[in-house]
């Protein structure tokens, strides 16, 4: 499958703002976009005014990039929300958040969601007991995530766990640490998901 492999540090400074990709050293000062918080190339420097269109398609790239997705799997979320009852743009962002290397990383055991796609690849998780290796897997609510027993002393998952307080838990997911064990207690509501995301223009994108 193609997945995208040049420096993620430049997604972050093309969008204007912090993706958090790259786990602690997204907290750290060695954060690039901290470092350089201007556009990457010879021109990043310069103001750009963008077209309506360009403003559209730029929220776009922002949210399918913080997730992690190339095009057509994102245009695939945006389907299936577009067919739904309700609101388009609140739908797709529930497909985003439910899918398991969001729910891996929001709920601790990964410092990204870059880490926690890696992880569950890895098959170290059980989703209500039984192994799933998918990161794209759509949890539910009362769905149960547990780090698998031979998993526990995973560096990586021990790390991201110690460091979790930093990155703060919604409170919409339950960690409970010592158990290495996470549950989601409900769905979010739009309010919850604190992004700087505009998904209606998303939505006006695809409408096009
Ligand atoms: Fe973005 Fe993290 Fe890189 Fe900073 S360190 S530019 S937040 S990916």
């Amino acid at each position: 499958m193609a997945r995208y492999t040049e420096s993620l540090c430049r997604l972050c400074r093309r969008e204007g703002l912090k993706l958090f990709l790259k786990g602690d050293r997204c907290y750290s000062d060695k954060c690039a976009f901290e470092r350089r918080g201007y556009a990457p190339g010879d021109h990043g420097q310069v103001r750009r005014k963008y077209s309506d269109y360009g403003v559209q398609l730029r929220e776009k790239q922002k949210l399918k990039r913080m997730y992690g997705l190339l095009e057509r799997q994102f245009r695939g979320y945006f389907e299936k929300a577009d067919k739904q009852k309700g609101i388009t743009g609140t739908n797709l962002l529930l497909f985003l958040e439910r899918r398991l290397d969001n729910m891996v990383f929001r709920m601790g055991f990964a410092t990204s969601r870059n880490e926690a796609r890696q992880l569950i690849k890895h098959n170290h998780f059980l989703v209500n007991g039984k192994p799933v290796n998918i990161p794209s897997y759509l949890v539910k609510v009362g769905s149960e995530i547990t780090v698998r027993e031979k998993s526990r002393k995973v560096g990586r998952i021990l790390e991201a766990l110690e460091t979790v307080a930093r990155r703060g838990i919604p409170q919409w997911l339950e960690l409970d640490k010592d158990n290495f064990r996470g549950v989601v207690r409900t769905f979010p509501a739009r309010e919850e998901l604190v992004m700087p995301i505009q998904e209606q223009l998303v939505v006006e994108l695809y409408s096009k």
